[in-house]
C-alpha cells in the first residue's frame, strides 16, 4: 500500500496547525484523512480516545492537538496547560501504539529549550538547563511528549517522531488579546487603533526580546516532509530526539511591531508596557538539521504578515 492510501488521523484538525496540515496533505494527494472535533472526541479522556483508535485504526497519526496560548495564558492557566497537554499526548500516543499506528508525528514548540540556551538552539540543547518560568508547565508537557515518542521507539520499536516548530502564525490563528501570541495580538491592536484613530498602540514588555516566526503553511510542508522522509531509526540512532522547524531568522519584538504597523497602515506611535513580562530573551532555532535533510521554509516574514492580516480582515474584522 502506498503512503498516499494510508488512513491518516490529524488530531487537532480544527486548529491553526492541524487545519493547515490537512490542507497540505490534501494538496499532496492524501485522501483518507480522519479528523475529530472536540465536541465529538475529548482527547483528554483516555477511554474515549482508546475507543476511537480501536474503531478507526489510523495507520498514520499527526498529533497537532494541544492547549496553546501566548505568554499571559501560559503564565495564568498553568495547571490547565500542563494537565491537558500531558493527557492529550499520553492518550493519543499510547492508543496509537496499542492499535497499531505505523507512524506518528508529534508537534511541540521551541519553548522546550532552556531559558538561557546557547543561540541558535540546537536539538542537543534539550534538558541542559532550567526553563523559562512563564511557560514552564507547557514546556514540561511538550518535553514529556518527545520522551513518550522516543521511549515507545526504544521499548516497542514504534516509528513515532517529534517536530518542534518555532513561534507560528497564520490562517485560523487565535486573535483574542488575552490568550493569543504576539503576532495576532499586534495585528488586532494596530487594526483597531487605526480604525479608532488612536495615537498609540501598546506593546507588552520592553520590545527587546528576540523571536523567530514561521508561517503555518510552511510548518505543514515540514510535517508532510517528515512523514515522507524521516523515520525514528535514523533520528534516535543519531542521539537526536526531535527536529527543529523554523525559519532560522529572528527579530526583536520592537522590530516586529514596526513591521505589523506598516502592514496594517497605522500612522500613530508604539508604546511599551514594561509591567508585562518579556519571557525568554531569545528563542532562535538552529534549523540546519531539517534543512540538511531537504526542507526549507518558503514564506518570508513580510509576505506572511500580509497573508495573516488579509485572513484577519476577511474572517475576524468583518
Ligand atoms: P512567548 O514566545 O512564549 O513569549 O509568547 P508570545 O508570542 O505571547 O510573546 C512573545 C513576546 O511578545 C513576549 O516578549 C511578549 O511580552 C511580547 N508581546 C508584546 N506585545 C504582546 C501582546 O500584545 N501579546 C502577546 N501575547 N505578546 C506580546
Amino acid at each position: 500500500m502506498s503512503l498516499l492510501d494510508k488512513k491518516i488521523y490529524v488530531a487537532g484538525s480544527t486548529g491553526m496547525v492541524g487545519s493547515s496540515v490537512c490542507r497540505e496533505l490534501r494538496r499532496r494527494g492524501y485522501e483518507r484523512l480522519l479528523s475529530t472535533r472536540s465536541t465529538e472526541l475529548d482527547l483528554v479522556d483516555q477511554a474515549s480516545v482508546d475507543k476511537y483508535f480501536f474503531r478507526e485504526r489510523p495507520q498514520i497519526v499527526v498529533l497537532a492537538a494541544a492547549k496553546v496560548g501566548g505568554i499571559l495564558a501560559n503564565n495564568t492557566f498553568r495547571g490547565e496547560f500542563i494537565y491537558n497537554n500531558l493527557m492529550i499526548e499520553a492518550n493519543v500516543i499510547n492508543s496509537a501504539f496499542r492499535h497499531g499506528a505505523e507512524k506518528l508525528i508529534f508537534l511541540g514548540s521551541s519553548c522546550i529549550y532552556p531559558k538561557m540556551a546557547e543561540q541558535p538552539m540546537r536539538e542537543e540543547a534539550l534538558l541542559t538547563g532550567p526553563l523559562e518560568f512563564t511557560n514552564e508547565p507547557y514546556a514540561i508537557a511538550k518535553i514529556a511528549g518527545i520522551k513518550l515518542c522516543e521511549s515507545y521507539f526504544r521499548q516497542y520499536g514504534c516509528n513515532f517522531i517529534s517536530a518542534m516548530p518555532t513561534n507560528l502564525y497564520g490562517e485560523r490563528d487565535n486573535f483574542d488579546l488575552n490568550t493569543s501570541h504576539v503576532i495576532p495580538a499586534l495585528i488586532r491592536k494596530f487594526h483597531e487603533a487605526k480604525f479608532a484613530n488612536a495615537s498609540e498602540v501598546t506593546v507588552w514588555g520592553t520590545g527587546q526580546p528576540r523571536r523567530e516566526f514561521l508561517y503555518v503553511d510552511d510548518l505543514a510542508e515540514a510535517v508532510v516532509f517528515m512523514l515522507e522522509n524521516v523515520d525514528a531509526v535514523g533520528l534516535y540512532e543519531k542521539g537526536i530526539s526531535h527536529l527543529n522547524i523554523g525559519s532560522g531568522e529572528d527579530m526583536t519584538i520592537g522590530e516586529l511591531a514596526e513591521k505589523i504597523r506598516s502592514v496594517v497602515g497605522f500612522q500613530g506611535s508604539i508604546g511599551f508596557d514594561t509591567s508585562k513580562p518579556d519571557g525568554t530573551p531569545r528563542k532562535l532555532m538552529d534549523v540546519r538539521r531539517i534543512q540538511g535533510l531537504g526542507w526549507k521554509h518558503k514564506t518570508g516574514i513580510d509576505e506572511g504578515l500580509r497573508l495573516a492580516y488579509s485572513w484577519f480582515l476577511e474572517n475576524i474584522a468583518r
